[in-house]
């Protein structure tokens, strides 16, 4: 039987998972994880804030955990890896940090827009290393495939870009991955801003109880040109109406409400009511599972201890490869 391709991709332990990484991550994941061989990574290496709140950054390793087996990841199929308690990602990300041109990530515009984030705040060196250590997460197990949001597809570029170099000058080593968007490439935020995202404080948990998400969806942003539920209103583009689309499996319900919203004879507390129903039903399962796990939290370390385990063991065969292609043995020679 021919070997099954393999998938890396991971997700920074900033803190609990929102729709946001499920509609454009995780659901994918779940997806493949019966196709491919998957390494799932926890990549504390490179949350950017770092030095300033490392206990949150120890925490959300655990909330990230627990959202990943929630949303029915299943650690007997998949590796769930901890980036930093495999060395070797340091050790690679060194080395290809001469293979990625700074030009590149100078145009990177997910980067440019992150490098905004830091205001006038100093931007530690560790803003430039991370890129590479992303490119080493990936060329580490040598995946074929990374299923992403669409933010992370010019981080996959650069992956090819250096996996190309590394290859060409040296020794085929690396396969050059492609990038695999999910059914949501980018969800909007809460607030109608163009990715939720926890920094931007429009995020709905995938552990959020049913009254928070009632509120959060109370406040939604929506048709700013509608005053009156009587007034025509208008759905492209509206939050409330891209998350029905998502999250509501109800279709009739959903044409329903956008042809009634169109004509303005529907309310928006009618159409966040019936939204915020279909977003508990979609997590209730989700938040089950969440507490039963959490309330086993030695079966979640072990789930991480070895799936750390085993992808460690492929990142060594991966760096006698590369130790092998930049002729690092040294000491083989001139053996007694
Ligand atoms: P946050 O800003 O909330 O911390 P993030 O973008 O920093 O989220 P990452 O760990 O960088 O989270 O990303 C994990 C995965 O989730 C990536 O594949 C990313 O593309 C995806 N993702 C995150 N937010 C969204 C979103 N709003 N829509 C679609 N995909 C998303
Ligand atoms: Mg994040």
């Amino acid at each position: 039987m021919e070997a099954k391709k393999r998938i890396l991709t991971g997700i920074r332990p900033t803190g609990p998972l929102h729709l946001g990484h499920y509609a454009g991550a995780l659901e994918n994941w779940v997806g493949l994880q019966t196709r491919y061989d998957c390494c799932f990574l926890i990549a504390d290496y490179q949350v950017s804030d770092y030095a300033d709140d490392i206990a949150r950054v120890r925490e959300a390793v655990w909330e990230v955990a627990l959202d990943w087996l929630a949303v029915g990841l299943d650690p007997d199929r998949s590796s769930f890896v901890i980036e930093s308690l495999i060395p070797e990602h340091a050790e690679l990300t060194l080395w290809l940090s001469w293979f990625l041109p700074l030009g590149m990530l100078e145009r990177n515009p997910t980067l440019k827009a992150e490098m905004e984030e830091f205001g006038r705040r100093s931007v530690p060196v560790a803003f430039f290393t991370y890129p590479v250590m992303q490119v080493a997460n990936i060329l580490m197990p040598r995946a074929h495939l990374v299923p992403v949001g669409e933010d992370q597809l010019p981080h996959i570029e650069l992956t090819r870009e250096v996996a190309r170099r590394f290859n060409r000058q040296f020794k085929e080593v690396f396969p050059e991955p492609e990038g695999l968007v999910g059914r949501v490439p980018r969800l909007v935020g809460i607030d109608g801003q163009a990715k939720m995202s926890k920094s931007l404080n429009n995020a709905i948990y995938l552990k959020d109880p049913p009254a928070v998400v009632n509120e959060k969806v109370r406040s939604m942003y929506t048709d700013p040109t509608r005053l009156r539920a009587s007034d025509p209103g208008h759905v492209e583009g509206n939050p409330v109406f891209l998350y029905h689309d998502v999250f509501n499996p109800n279709r009739e319900e959903v044409a329903d409400l956008k042809e009634r919203y169109r004509r303005g004879s529907v309310g928006d507390v009618e159409v966040k009511q019936k939204l915020a129903t279909a977003l508990n039903a979609f997590l209730d399962p989700i938040r089950e599972r969440r507490a039963r796990f959490a309330a086993k939290m030695g079966l979640v370390r072990d789930a991480l201890a070895a799936g750390t385990d085993r992808a460690r063991k492929a990142a060594q065969a991966t760096m006698a490869l590369v130790h092998e292609a930049l002729d690092l043995r040294y000491l083989e020679k001139f053996r007694g």
